[in-house]
């Protein structure tokens, strides 16, 4: 099992900022409404990430750190949903086989909680702990026993700063939710719980950034498109000021981002991008399943449908603005 859970990290986590994706979803699939996160190096020796959430037992806990025991697939429709969003039990078993690992956690109805410690994948201590409620995991020294991983990883602040790009897009996502992260000791990110979307982007991105916004939202059968679009002279040159969240998760979506684009044609000087956020609700079988799980691109089952509500939507507020 040691190796099945080595392989499978292989593919779960290449990079620091992948243990902070996939703990994060965890926080945020147990009902957490304020996350922590903490990295030092880059997360190449030191992660944690503390949440308020649902915690585990410790026989939950136990079994967490065992390959493919997910408590999420109970109803067909999460089948759909774990299909696309890759919760497939694999995570905490794979982040556990490469690291110094540690797990807290207590459910909100018990006195205490539970502590447990591996190292690569081995439990070298479980006990009960006075913890609070909720769960907190640290991953210290990744990949230290697979210098082929770590060879290949990028400078400290480099592997930062993708950290950094994914606590943002998931705070975002997650308007009600607070979040903190620390790197490597200084307070890099800080938003309490936001009544939605404009006050997060306000808290996150500064004030101006909803001045040179527009807000829109649109309805079309059971999608719902809503977000802010740079306001047209307003424009970057990275493709990362192209937002794109899909039901609460942050992705890659050419479509969305290409959709975007081919509006704002005519608008703005060739080579560069608008800033935009875009979350797109839809139901879980709009999303096509067979894309990597635990890659951030995403696919939908009718392509052409979410493109063209994505440049009906620019177009319409692009036009409106007499841009
Ligand atoms: P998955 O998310 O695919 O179910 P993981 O390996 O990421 O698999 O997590 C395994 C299980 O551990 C989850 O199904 C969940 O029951 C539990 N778990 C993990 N993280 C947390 C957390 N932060 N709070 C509560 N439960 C958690
Ligand atoms: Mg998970």
């Amino acid at each position: 099992d040691h190796v099945a859970n080595q392989i499978a990290a292989g593919e779960v986590v290449e990079r620091p900022v992948a243990v902070v994706k996939e703990l994060l979803e965890n926080s945020l699939d147990a009902g957490a409404t304020r996350v922590q996160i903490e990295a030092r190096r880059g997360g190449k020796s030191y992660i944690r990430v503390t949440d308020n959430g649902i915690g585990m037992t410790e026989e939950e806990a136990l079994l967490s750190l065992k390959r493919h025991a997910t408590s999420k697939i109970r109803l067909a429709d999460d089948l759909l949903r774990i299909a696309s969003f890759g919760f497939r039990g694999e995570a905490l078993p794979s982040i556990a086989s490469v690291c110094d690992f540690t797990l807290l956690t207590r459910p909100k109805d018990a006195e205490t909680g539970t502590r447990i410690q591996l190292k690569n994948g081995e439990i070298t201590d479980c006990r009960e702990d006075a913890i609070p409620v909720g769960t907190s995991i640290e991953v210290a020294r990744l990949f230290n026993t697979v210098p082929a991983r770590r060879k290949f990883l990028k400078t400290d602040q480099t592997e930062a700063a993708h950290i950094v790009q994914t606590v943002r897009l998931f705070a975002l996502a997650h308007p009600a939710v607070g979040f903190s992260l620390k790197i490597d000791g200084r307070e890099t990110i800080s938003t309490p719980p936001c009544p939605g979307l404009p006050e997060r982007i306000a808290e996150i991105w500064g004030k101006k950034m909803l001045k040179d916004t527009l807000p829109f939202e649109r309805r079309s059968g059971s999608i719902f498109l809503y977000g802010r679009l740079g306001k047209p002279p307003l424009s970057r040159a990275s493709r990362q000021d192209l937002v794109c969240i899909v039901n609460g998760r942050p992705v890659d979506s050419r479509t969305i981002q290409y959709g975007i684009l081919e509006a704002c044609t005519g608008f703005l000087p060739k080579g560069r991008y608008p800033v935009a956020f875009f979350c797109l609700e839809i139901q879980p079988e709009a999303i096509d399943v067979n894309v990597h799980p635990t890659k951030r691109e995403i696919r939908f089952r009718d392509e052409p449908q979410v493109r063209r509500i994505v440049v009906e939507t620019v177009m319409d507020l692009l036009l409106d603005q007499g841009a």
